[in-house]
């Protein structure tokens, strides 16, 4: 049975969101606010079933509106009880665009409306659109995620900004420690205008130079003191690290402004960028190290001397065991000729050790003199095997014979360069080395090279091994004696010959050192 045309008017005026339905769920009718809430007519849905009225958004997939509804409503038709459902969403029609639908959700509840004799005679949907709370809520929870994530970012960089200062304190920590080490050191600084050359110093850098002008000093005042020995050289340093952005380091001497004492200065110094990574800052510090200078001359000066005093009795001694050896030849006393030989290999040992002092002191005093005369490098070279294989307890060093190569050099100073690599080769070898000695000519220059198989040198060894007193330190090192001077002077003596000298190696693998000169250019 239908509810009275009457009873369904005051349904449609009831101040609520209704819809009345009957027992096999068609539509009845609704009220004004109900029709509002989900954009009908009365006339559109009236006598419709109602899932035929509204069904389900087919643009949503896995939406529950159409099941959730009936299965409230077939609960009110099984208990004749009023049911809830729990907040859905149940999307309604768009009229404005065919086949379009709007998002709502609903709190809805079905209840029965009985006759007297128990039976439902129609049932009122009651559904409260609940679409904007949702939607807030939504809302919301996007922006408490926004909210959290700002939060995340304002920790993060809160977290970066105390990393920075702490950086920039640690950075400060540092300079000012720098600046400390900087006064208590005595180090001068100073900065140069790459291109105005403009010149900023600190109060160390005028006590070194004895500058003590009104005026700020200038670049040119400052390079005007640089003795002329070195003034083209440091100004060329300075163009060229200017230039190639590469490290400066330049020892030379100057004279000091206020009592025209000549110093020794060592300055140091790099080109770095600027906040714009422009190269526009050259700048570095400046040391005195004219007692230093002294104390390695008074060095020299000594070592001179002792090589110099100890030359004389030694040439005697050589002597005397030389006659000596000569007079036991053919003796019967086999041990006493051995022993002469065998003192004879150690003076000689000895005697290049002290020449070795000897030269040292006067390279350094720039006391060392070139004697050129014409002579053939490949007789040379074999002389000095012959004689090194003589000292050796057997003929270890092979000479693939070359030409004959005529250069004009200093005889005496080549074969002690060639002698020292002999030497060298058999020094840091296994017992029994293969040491091969070769000799070529170029339409300029001869090159001579000294192979060996023994322990090689390693690259950052190779780097320094020419200078003084530079000797590897490893293991094998520890029991092969000496200074560390052979390879310095022989750098020192092919280059004033306006020749090269250089080393090949890997450590384990052997080396060959090689050197060139210039070949006597024939008229
Ligand atoms: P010294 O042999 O007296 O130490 P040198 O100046 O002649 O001095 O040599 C310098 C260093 O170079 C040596 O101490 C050694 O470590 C290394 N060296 C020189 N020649 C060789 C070589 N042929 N093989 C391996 N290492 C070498």
């Amino acid at each position: 049975m239908s509810p009275s045309k009457d009873a369904l008017r005051v349904l449609e005026c009831a101040p609520n969101k209704y819809l009345v339905l009957s027992v096999d769920l068609f539509i009845l009718t609704a009220s004004e606010l109900y029709l509002e809430a989900t954009e009908t007519t009365r006339e559109t849905i009236v006598g419709r079933h109602i899932f035929d009225a509204f069904p389900d958004n087919p643009n949503i997939a896995d939406i529950e509106g159409v099941n959730n509804v009936n299965f409230s409503l077939q609960e009110v038709l099984r208990t004749k009880k009023i049911h809830q459902l729990p907040v859905i969403r149940y999307d309604v029609p768009d009229q404005n665009r065919p086949g379009a639908f709007i998002e709502k959700y609903w709190h809805a509840s079905h209840t029965p409306v009985l006759n007297e004799d128990g039976e439902i005679e129609f049932i009122i949907q009651l559904a409260n659109n609940v679409t904007e709370q949702v939607l807030t809520a939504r809302a919301l929870k996007v922006v408490e995620q926004q909210n959290s994530d700002t939060k995340a970012l304002l920790t993060r960089v809160t977290k970066e900004m105390t990393e920075q200062v702490n950086a920039r304190q640690e950075t400060e920590r540092m300079s000012n420690q720098l600046r400390l080490a900087v006064e208590a050191a005595k180090i001068g600084t100073w900065f140069i205008q790459p291109e105005s050359k403009a010149l900023t110093y600190n109060e160390n850098l005028a006590v070194i130079f004895g500058y003590k002008g009104n005026a700020p000093m200038t670049y040119e005042q400052a390079i005007g003191q640089v003795t002329d020995e070195y003034r083209s050289a440091i100004l060329n340093a300075i163009e060229e690290a200017i230039a190639s952005g590469g490290d400066y380091d330049f020892t030379y001497q100057q004279l000091r402004f206020n009592d025209n004492e000549l110093v020794w200065l060592r300055s140091l110094g790099r080109i770095s960028e600027d906040e714009q990574g422009n190269h526009s800052i050259f700048s570095g510090v400046v040391i005195d190290i004219t007692e230093q200078k002294k104390d390695e001359q008074r060095k020299n000066d000594f070592i001179g001397m002792v090589s110099h005093e100890l030359k004389t009795p030694l040439t005697s001694l050589t002597g005397i065991i030389q006659i000596a050896g000569l007079k036991l030849k053919g003796h019967e006393d086999i041990f006493l000729g051995t022993a002469i030989n065998r003192a004879g290999v150690l003076v000689k040992r000895m005697s290049t050790m002290i020449n070795g002092f000897l030269n040292i002191s006067r390279l350094e005093s720039g006391k060392i003199l070139i004697y050129k005369q014409r002579f053939a490098i490949d007789e040379l070279i074999r002389g000095v095997i012959d004689e090194t294989n003589l000292s050796s307890s057997s003929d270890v060093i092979e000479f693939d014979e070359c030409d004959r190569l005529e250069v004009r050099a200093d005889r005496d100073k080549i074969a002690s360069v060639l002698s020292n690599l002999l030497s060298n080769a058999i020094k840091y070898s296994s017992k029994s080395p293969t040491i091969q000695v070769t000799c070529q000519a170029t339409a300029t220059e001869v090159q001579v090279s000294v192979k060996d198989d023994g322990m090689g040198i390693d690259e950052e060894d190779a780097k320094h091994i020419f200078e003084r007193y530079y000797r590897v330190q490893s293991q094998d090192m520890k029991h092969i004696s000496g200074f560390g001077i052979g390879l310095y002077l022989s750098a020192e003596i092919i280059e004033r010959h306006g020749g090269r000298i250089w080393v090949e190696s890997e450590s384990g693998k052997g080396s060959i050192f090689a050197f060139t000169l210039p070949l006597e250019q024939k008229a």
